[in-house]
């Protein structure tokens, strides 16, 4: 038999921002498409009209796009199994639920609010645990198969309120594999019918993602761990439709947990332990209130994907840093863990600090010269490339640039005091002078001439290389902090950097 073709589907539901458990999940199906020559297709489902967000469908893309995941087909791509938002599909909907009701695998029924109230509290009075609509209770209800044919059909023509209702098997063990949990086993009894078509016309979620993933011949389903309990009902469903036989294969991924490990990551751990919990910023609609991005805080969009990446999945060797298309060769659903992904926010900047390092200098200046610019700092590219290439080690984001290296485009204003204190001894002035006088006399300012000049210096007095370094990195950069005293010497230049040694001797004491 052919191999069938590998189809995977990203399908969010445009209520809100997207979670970067949700960014995960999509880029788990773009590696495994990537990976096997599939396509990777984004399907809008937005058939619960009550919890659409204006805003929310356009941000899905941006951040996708932003992250590098690249989609085959969908709303802006176009393709052949479209449309690709559910709510422009809305007409096919309703002639798969009929089919289900001619064929005996679903009914219509018509009880209010109230009479599902009034059923429950029946029910609690009684002891009994479970309290929902299913193969025992249905007989007791409004509904197709409980009224007449003709009752059925007065009621419908009568534009009474209806929703579409599954009828669940009684008593049966529903057995899947699930390609990251093994085999998932269900009993029928817990579930209740659930209502696959509502009374404003519109499917539920079960019914539209089934039907879609069917007709969009969906290979494989990878989606979050949360949906493992509709599992059972989508397979019936496969099975009620007579398509089992192309029903695709189902991957549940593990969840993203809170720092601690205990419980599911929620935006609320990110605003306590500052970090994002999304992708991009996000303003809500509603209230106006600013969610953080990743992107926003400075990190590399690969960087983050590569973060991601390594939530609930590695390649089993050594390495933690790759591409997209390095991870794609190696995706494998077979190696996601089952146990949930501790999300660790330190481990993140680790990931853009690598990333940082590994971009060449001439990038990141110019990234860096757009924060200089705002500060009004005036400097040659050449210049900035030069700074950069010192500092990067020592940062995480380009927005720790300024802390690291502000010295390079103005002298110290002071002096940290905790390090003069520590630092500046009785000889130190002494000392400076006449280093001063050395360096004065050097023709090329260059680190090879400054190690020698130094080298000497200090052999010559019988001192210690720190008792001559930290005065005069303090006189150069007014702090403790900063590359080495010789590459900073060079890079400010010797007219510069003779300057600033003068200053600190007759300003510090
Ligand atoms: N619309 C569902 C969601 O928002 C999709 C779940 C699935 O992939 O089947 O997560």
């Amino acid at each position: 038999m052919d191999k069938r073709k590998v189809r995977v589907r990203f399908a969010p539901s445009p209520t809100g921002p997207l979670h970067i458990g949700g960014v995960r999940t999509a880029l788990y199906n773009f590696l495994f498409a990537r990976k096997n020559n599939g396509v990777f297709i984004l399907r809008i489902e937005d058939t619960d009209q009550t919890r659409f967000v204006p805003g929310a469908e356009e941000y899905i893309i941006e951040s996708l796009k932003w992250c590098g995941i690249t989609i085959d087909e969908g709303i802006e791509e176009g393709g052949p199994y479209g449309p690709y938002r559910q709510s422009d599909r809305k007409e096919l909907y309703k002639e798969f639920s009929q089919r289900l009701i001619d064929s005996g695998n679903a009914y219509y029924a018509f009880d209010t609010a109230e009479e599902l109230e009034a059923m429950r509290e029946r029910l609690k009075e009684q002891k009994n645990s479970v309290q929902q609509y299913n193969a025992i209770t249905r007989g007791d209800m409004k509904n197709s198969l409980t009224l007449s044919e003709t009752e059925t059909n007065n009621l419908l023509n009568s534009g009474a309120p209806f929703v579409i209702r599954f009828k669940m098997p009684d008593n049966e063990n529903v057995l899947v594999e699930d390609i990251v949990r093994g085999t998932v086993s269900v009993n029928t009894n817990q579930i209740d019918d659930k209502v696959l078509f509502k009374s404003d016309g519109m499917p539920t979620y079960h019914l539209a993602n089934v039907v879609d993933d069917h007709l969009m011949k969906i290979s494989h389903v990878i989606r979050g761990e949360e949906w493992l309990p509709s599992l059972p009902l989508h397979v019936l469903l496969y099975r009620a439709f007579g398509w089992e036989s192309t029903m695709p294969e189902f991957a549940h991924l593990p969840l993203l947990l809170k720092p601690s490990g205990q419980g599911k990551l929620s935006k609320r751990d990110g605003d306590a332990l500052g970090f994002p919990v999304f992708p991009l910023e996000w303003t809500d609609p509603g209230t106006g209130d600013v969610s953080r991005g990743y992107r926003e805080d400075g990190y590399f969009p690969d960087a983050f994907v590569n973060m991601l990446a390594f939530l609930g999945w590695n390649p089993g060797t050594e390495e933690e840093i790759l591409s997209l298309n390095e991870m794609a060769f190696h995706f494998d659903l077979t190696k996601v863990h089952k146990a949930g992904a501790k999300f660790d926010p330190e481990k993140a900047k680790w990931f853009n600090h690598k990333y940082l390092t590994k971009k060449n200098s001439t990038k990141l200046a110019n990234l860096y010269q757009e924060v200089l610019k705002k500060k009004n700092i005036h400097v040659s590219d050449d210049y900035v490339i030069k700074v950069v290439s010192l500092i990067k080690e020592r940062a995480n984001f380009v927005s720790d640039f300024w802390d690291q290296s502000c010295f390079f485009f103005q002298a110290p204003q002071k002096y940290d005091q905790d390090v003069v204190k520590k630092r500046w001894k009785e000889e130190t002035p002494k000392l400076l002078s006449e280093i001063k006088e050395q360096l004065e006399k050097v023709e090329d300012f260059d680190l090879m001439s400054l190690e020698k000049v130094v080298h000497d210096f200090v052999e010559e007095k019988g001192i210690g290389m720190g008792q001559l370094m930290n005065p005069l990195r303090l006189t150069l950069v007014g702090a403790g902090i900063g590359p080495g005293v010789l590459e900073i010497m060079e890079l400010l230049g010797k007219e510069e950097a003779l300057k600033r040694i003068r200053s600190g001797i007759e300003k510090i004491n």
